[in-house]
């Protein structure tokens, strides 16, 4: 098996905020003005490095907005996010929680950081990923999965170096909770000091890893520290992790939707006449109803 090479290592870009209540860093597709199929099936990467949000009685967030055509990811470090849609689901997301809403047909949702954390305030730091649907099941019934911390099952790593918590996919046997409609390898990474990890994905499947925590050196050469991103080659297979700290890392790995992408707002769909027909289903009520 070969070394799947480290292509490049992405600095944080320049913060935006969602709302008032995120503060993220696109890594992809605008970031750093990646091909919108360079990381397929996942779409886009927000993420809201750690940061401190004072006190407030008034919680912070994004209200109510539609989307088409894929699936929202969102994955807690710190702090808490409460969720409703007009699906009916609703639910808090905590650390170390995991919240997988497939749009597909459409949802309206809205985003708050959760009252008594606002109350607080304090540490938050958080994941959103736009993960892409094949047109097949863009117009699928929306649908809603709650992955809790304590339903995230840990492979635990040879000599003491750590853990790797699976979210999506299969890590040394460990299948990890999440239905996903296409191939998705998708692990928490837990590493101790001086603790290693192999990770192995086919050539074909797009791969980054996040570094939320720590700082690490990648197939034993390139160094990569907290709030960066790995993009490898899709060339060999093989990766291998030292942390020189104690580590979290984001492990992303999928097989590509070889599909057309016509990517507007909140919609991601596979033709522009697709988005027009959502931006008309959206402003005639078709796609339910939520309170602000
Ligand atoms: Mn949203």
């Amino acid at each position: 098996m070969s070394t799947k090479q480290v292509q490049q290592v992405l600095a944080p870009p320049a913060p935006h905020m969602v709302g008032d209540g995120f503060r993220v860093h696109n890594f992809f597709p605008g970031g750093y003005n990646m091909s919108k199929k360079r990381m397929s099936p996942f779409f886009l990467l927000d993420y809201n490095s750690k940061i401190d949000f004072p006190a407030r009685k008034e919680p912070r967030g994004v209200g109510v907005h539609p989307h088409r055509g894929f699936e929202t990811v969102t994955i807690a470090y710190h702090g808490k996010v409460a969720h409703h849609d007009s699906a009916g689901n609703s639910g808090v997301i905590g650390e170390g929680d995991v919240q997988w809403m497939t749009a597909a047909s459409g949802v309206l949702h809205k985003e708050y950081h959760e009252a008594e954390y606002s109350q607080k305030g304090g540490p938050f730091q958080m994941v959103q990923l736009w993960v892409n649907l094949p047109a097949q099941y863009k117009m699928s019934n929306p649908k809603y999965q709650s992955i809790t911390k304590d339903g995230i099952p840990a492979y635990a790593l040879p000599n003491e170096a750590g853990k790797v918590e699976v979210i999506a996919g299969n890590y040394q046997g460990t299948q990890g909770p999440a239905y996903t409609f296409t191939p998705i390898e998708m692990y928490n990474a837990k590493l101790k000091k001086g603790g290693a990890a192999e990770f192995n994905f086919p050539q074909s499947f797009n791969t980054g890893i996040l570094v939320v925590e720590g700082n690490i050196k990648v197939n034993s050469t390139t160094e990569a520290p907290a709030d960066h991103f790995i993009l490898f080659q899709n060339e060999g297979e093989q990766i291998t992790i030292e942390a020189e700290e104690d580590s979290v890392l984001l492990v992303l790995s999928g097989e590509p939707i070889n599909e057309p992408i016509a990517a507007y707002g909140p919609f991601l769909m596979n033709t522009y006449d697709e988005v027009q027909q959502a931006y008309s289903d959206f402003n005639h009520g078709k796609f339910g109803y939520l309170e602000d």
